[in-house]
């Protein structure tokens, strides 16, 4: 356990809101990715950026219960909070950054990661010859989405170099990253980057030497094109109950042939409290500036987060939060660490009573999408933003 887990556990006060996770939900979501990509390809859970700010301590111990040991991040740092929480006999993949000086940390704790520039090979030996362990790379194939990737030449001497130095680094995967398998309108791009990397298979395969693991597929592609499934699987956004797109939704009622169908089910909820409440007089502003007059009396609730906890400003006169079960509008400005709401239609509202910025009260629902309407920002992009000091609790 490392040692920010423990001080966040440890803390003997209060912060200011709490997000609670659902393991139920997480199963049901595994159950229904592992019933569509089939019993092959190996789920690899994607827990880059705080597990899509879901806090990356919880979600790794949340998905290991439900089977999962297989898990990617982004860098080097990330697999480091992977590596202080996951059980032995868990897989770490980096697909993003890791930098020179920490590739002798990756080899000696057995991190897998992506190598897609070929001086880094050379790199890898010297360190896997001196610690006497081996590396596990995976190449990453340039195929299209022009980000990080290996062109055709660079590989041929890549596999040159891997194989004949075989004892000292695995050839662990062959893989690529697909750019926009989310919206139909890009497939011709997706089928594209499919035949090219067909091309990488194929010299793999003339020269006898292919990789343990050939992998391809993010949570659109997993869902929709069981061509991409091949040996693993790397699945982010499916994992937290999201569906990817709405073009991918569709496609999967046209299969199952319903109008209306919830495999995925959303885990997270952010739940904080009233901490104060007042009437303002007809008139008066409420909060910084003249963003907000009270047009007649108003009763409102004190909420004590702001823009600094993740709460997006773009909510400012628009958003909603559930108190008692029922909307209350956000009136005038998200402050950076307090915002106002409009309890004057709710009776009863007491100092302390639960408020839920998004996730289920009684009846009412707020979605991160009903959320993200107003600002502008991506789902991935509001969640990834929740500061990792709010509490994660696992709920039923
Ligand atoms: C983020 C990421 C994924 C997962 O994408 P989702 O659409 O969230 O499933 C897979 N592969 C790579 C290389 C990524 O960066």
């Amino acid at each position: 356990m490392t040692r920010k887990y423990q001080e966040l556990t440890r803390r003997n006060v209060r912060h200011s809101s709490r997000i609670e996770l659902s393991q139920s939900n997480l199963k049901k979501n595994i159950n229904f990715i592992k019933k569509k990509i089939g019993s092959h390809p190996i789920l690899s859970s994607v827990v880059k950026a705080n597990a899509y700010g879901h806090g990356i301590y919880t979600m790794v111990k949340m998905l290991e219960k439900c089977g999962i040991n297989h898990f990617s991040v982004a860098s080097a740092f990330e697999a480091e909070e992977v590596h202080s929480v996951c059980s032995e006999d868990s897989t770490i993949m980096i697909m993003g950054i890791l930098y020179d000086e920490d590739i002798p940390w990756a080899i000696e704790n057995d991190i897998e990661f992506y190598v897609f520039a070929l001086p880094r090979l050379k790199l890898v030996l010297e360190h896997a010859k001196r610690l006497n362990k081996k590396a596990y790379v995976h190449i990453e194939a340039e195929t299209g989405t022009n980000r990080t990737g290996m062109t055709i030449p660079f590989y041929r001497k890549a596999l040159t170099f891997l194989k004949e130095h075989e004892e000292h680094i695995a050839f662990q995967g062959l893989c690529t990253h697909l750019g926009g398998a989310e919206t139909l309108a890009n497939r011709f791009r997706i089928d594209q980057q499919i035949d090219r990397y067909k091309e990488f298979l194929a010299i793999a395969k003339k020269r006898k030497f292919m990789p343990k693991l050939r992998h391809i597929s993010c949570s659109a592609s997993a869902l929709s094109m069981p061509d991409t499934h091949l040996d693993m699987v790397r699945v982010g956004i499916a994992t937290y109950g999201f569906w990817p797109s709405p073009d991918i939704y569709y496609q999967h009622l046209q299969q199952v042939g319903k109008t209306k169908d919830s495999p995925l089910r959303r885990i997270f909820s952010w739940k904080t409290d009233v901490m104060d409440i007042k009437v303002v007089p007809k008139g008066e502003f409420i909060g910084y500036g003249t963003a907000y007059q009270a047009a007649t009396e108003k009763h409102i609730a004190v909420i004590p987060l702001g823009y600094s906890n993740g709460y997006p400003r773009g909510e400012s006169n628009r958003g909603y939060v559930l108190i008692h079960g029922r909307k209350a509008r956000i009136l005038g400005l998200i402050n950076m660490n307090l915002f106002m709401v409009d309890i004057s239609h709710i009776p009863n509202v007491q100092i302390g009573d639960e408020v839920v910025l998004i996730g289920k009260q009684k009846n009412m629902t707020i979605n991160v999408s009903s959320f993200t309407n107003y600002t502008q920002l991506l789902n991935t992009e509001m969640m990834s933003r929740l500061p990792d000091a709010i509490p994660r609790r696992i709920v039923r």
